[in-house]
């Protein structure tokens, strides 16, 4: 089951993947976990795009498309697969498209989560990240027992740079202008299936499952 989670930055996108991955037993991939990961080893690639992901941008189609390739190439993806965030531009999917369609697969399903502004503003500038195992959490909805401490491994939580205002709004904006076409370009491929991103979790996470159990019988 190969799936493609579209939606504005706050959407929930990351979240709900990381539930859905251990459901369904395939690799959530998210090209912006794979990016960080790059730019905390300092790798070429990962000193490339920071400056890119500090401001808000988004990285050369070239860098994150090889990326998100090799990933899905490999063992544990066999079987599927849900994309995070990958792809933000036309011809991000196109590649993919064109890179599948060699070992003859195709996407199952995309899901779009469409979410108020308000929303993902809000959901944005709340996350706090664990330095240590990553796990989300949002001071508000999704708050850890103690202040600022990760409850699974006890590591310090920090916010992303580019979830301060000023870069959100920036993020927001790249969203509207280079990845909302996406919506109709998989339209008209017949992929499209949308969700509520503004639904509380476990709401959105029912109508997701319904929708990825439909994707696997078909
Ligand atoms: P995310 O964690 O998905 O919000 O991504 C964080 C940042 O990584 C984005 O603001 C971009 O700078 C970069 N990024 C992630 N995915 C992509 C992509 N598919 N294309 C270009 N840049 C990306």
């Amino acid at each position: 089951m190969r799936i493609v989670f579209l939606g504005p930055p706050g959407a929930g996108k990351g979240t709900q993947a990381a539930l859905l991955s251990k459901k369904f037993s395939i690799p959530h991939v998210s090209s912006g976990d794979l990016l960080r990961e790059a730019v905390t080893e300092k790798s070429a690639i990962g000193l490339k795009a920071k400056g890119y992901m500090d401001r808000g941008e988004l990285v050369p189609d070239e860098i994150i498309t090889r990326i998100i390739i090799d990933r899905i190439s490999r063992g544990d993806a066999k079987t599927g697969f849900i994309l995070d965030g990958f792809p933000r531009t036309e011809r991000q999917a196109k590649t993919l498209d064109e890179s599948l369609s060699k070992v003859s697969l195709s996407l199952d399903a995309v899901i779009y989560f469409e979410t108020s502004k308000n929303v993902c503003v809000e959901r944005l500038a709340g996350r706090r990240v664990c330095g240590k195992c990553g796990v989300n959490y949002h001071i508000k909805n999704m708050p850890p027992r103690k202040d600022g401490i990760c409850d699974h491994c006890q590591g310090e939580l920090y916010q992303r740079n580019d979830d301060k205002v000023d870069t959100i709004e920036n993020r927001l904006t790249v969203y509207s202008q280079m990845t909302k076409p996406l919506i109709d370009y998989y339209k008209n491929g017949g992929l499209l299936k949308e969700v509520s991103g503004d639904l509380e979790l476990e709401e959105a996470q029912r109508d997701l499952s319904d929708i990825l159990r439909e994707a696997q019988a078909a």
